[in-house]
């Protein structure tokens, strides 16, 4: 017989948690039920309200049972959802369990998508699990191979110490998902001065999995959440080398192969030498990568940080948007009856405002949430189809730190989608401790990066959504005292 709730969302992670816990405060009267195969959920604390639309906050791990003890109407189960059957509204879990919901919220979460999935070689980082077993891996290595441009890839190149490390980029530049060609040459400079080596700053309870683990009773999951903001500080990222750095970044390149040594001898093939290195280069290696340019190199080990994939294994039948996610409408409902998703699972299929784009990150994780649950409650309580998108849907804005500086991201930053119909304006402020860009389309406003103190983001924000035309002010925008003028 299948336990019944009214609400069941799947998946702890922060939007699956944001949308536990707005349910519970909406509706106090009815059941709620969290299913989710890591024994440690996400909440958001210290949520600040930098301007309108971007916010900053912390990510707090809790044991479930400290969430379920915070609301009386919620219960939670640590399994994993095996099975789906719509027609019944039943979930099945590997642990041999049913639940019967009224609506549903799919928050699993994405997995790495990983070069080489079954190499043992390849791994990806995702997760607490995964990050041990970097780590681990990492002390016993002399150099790695990391594949990716995103911001995990380019923070691990430059957390990792006492290990060669070779970056293979695809693109001209780096960390090229958030910023441009030149807001990383700005950037550039900074990176080698990050010091791994401080005391790391914790700023959020922190379970371990094992720990968490021992006292339940169930089969063990292949998904835990991903990581919280302060992954990176708590990472022990130290090689076997005697050299604290020795990098090399070689752009425009993807893996055309991952071969084995016996591979390597049989085809013929000559390792090619990292610079700098003062390790014999022609020795054996575990693993080797060959790269577009045809370069091949010997490593420990791969880590491949290239993107992730919806985790949606247990959901068949549903609409998928063209990366893989469940696809949504503006009221977070999928393409079944009282199915809603939210988070890194879900593809925005809705009719985007011309200043917003899809990305996966905790902010968005924690807005679809918030989303997914009002229209829930409006759907059940009341049928008010009229609930309206939040605002924060208008505008993408994002705040992160690159190598400790500030950096905020503002509607389309990087010119996505507007097919080069776009002009650019940049000023790099002297001694280059600010970077600012703005993305023009017809005179108006349309994007901006902003890296370092530059107390824009509130006049950039305005002028984004009120669409001013700055056509009289010229290429001269930024000479302005830009933030007075427009204030
Ligand atoms: P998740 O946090 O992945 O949670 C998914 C949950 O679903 C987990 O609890 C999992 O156990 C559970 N689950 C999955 N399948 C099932 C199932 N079948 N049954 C039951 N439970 C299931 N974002 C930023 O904004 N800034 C950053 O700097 C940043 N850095 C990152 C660094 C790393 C290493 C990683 C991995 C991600 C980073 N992100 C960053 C992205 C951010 O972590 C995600 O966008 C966000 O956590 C997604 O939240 P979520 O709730 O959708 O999914």
């Amino acid at each position: 017989m299948a336990e019944k709730y009214t609400f069941i969302v799947v998946g702890g992670g922060i939007a699956g948690v944001s949308c536990v816990e707005n349910l519970a405060t909406l509706c106090p009267e009815d059941n709620i039920l969290l299913i989710s195969s890591s024994p440690i959920v996400k909440s958001v604390i210290n949520l600040k309200q930098l301007t309108r639309n971007l916010e900053q906050f912390d990510v707090y791990e809790k044991h479930s049972s400290e969430l379920e003890s915070q609301y009386a109407n919620v219960s939670i189960t640590q399994d994993e959802v095996s099975s789906f059957d719509s027609f019944n509204k039943v979930l099945g879990t590997i642990n041999s369990k049913s639940f019967r919901y009224e609506k549903l919220c799919i928050c699993t979460g994405a997995s790495p998508k990983v070069i080489a999935k079954n190499n043992e070689f390849v791994i990806g980082i995702r997760d607490t699990e995964t990050v041990f077993e970097f780590e681990s891996r990492l002390v016993k290595s002399r150099r790695v191979v990391i594949v990716g441009n995103g911001g995990i890839a380019t923070e691990l190149v430059f957390k990792i110490q006492r290990c060669e490390v070779l970056w293979a980029i695809k693109d001209n530049s780096i960390i090229s998902t958030f910023i441009d060609p030149g807001a990383s040459r700005f950037l550039l400079p900074h990176m080698l001065g990050v010091g791994a080596e401080e005391e790391p700053f914790v700023k959020r309870g922190k379970f371990s999995v094992e720990a968490a683990s021992k006292d339940a009773n169930t089969h063990t999951s292949s998904y835990g959440c991903a990581l919280g903001p302060d992954w990176i500080d708590l990472l022990k990222a130290q090689g076997r080398t005697s050299k604290v750095r020795c990098k090399e970044d070689i752009y425009c390149v993807e893996v055309k192969d991952i071969l084995t040594l016996n591979q390597v001898r049989s085809l013929g093939l000559i390792q090619n030498s990292i610079e700098g290195s003062a390790l014999n280069d022609l020795g054996e290696w575990p693993v080797y990568v060959r790269l577009t340019n045809e370069k091949l190199y010997g490593c420990d080990f791969v880590i491949s940080a290239t993107g992730v994939l919806p985790n949606i294994k247990s959901f068949e039948n549903f609409e998928l948007g063209k990366d893989g996610g469940l696809l949504v409408n503006e009221r977070m409902q999928t393409s079944i009856s009282d199915v809603y998703a939210a988070g890194d699972v879900c593809t925005a299929g809705w009719k985007l405002s011309p200043f917003w784009l899809q990305m996966r990150l905790w902010s968005q994780a924690r807005q679809m949430g918030v989303q997914a649950s009002r229209c829930m409650v409006a759907d059940w309580i009341v049928f008010d189809e009229s609930e309206q998108m939040d605002f924060c849907f208008e505008l993408f804005a994002h705040v992160t730190k690159f190598f400790n500086y500030k950096v905020i991201l503002l509607g389309k930053f990087n010119g996505q989608d507007l097919n080069d119909d776009y002009k650019l304006l940049i000023k790099v402020v002297e001694g280059c401790e600010k970077y600012i860009k703005v993305v023009l389309q017809g005179g108006r406003m349309v994007g901006a990066i902003l890296i370092g103190e530059t107390d824009l983001e509130e006049t950039f924000e305005n002028l984004i959504l009120n669409q001013l035309d700055l056509t009289r002010y010229g290429d001269g925008l930024l000479d302005q005292d830009i933030e007075d003028f427009f204030d």
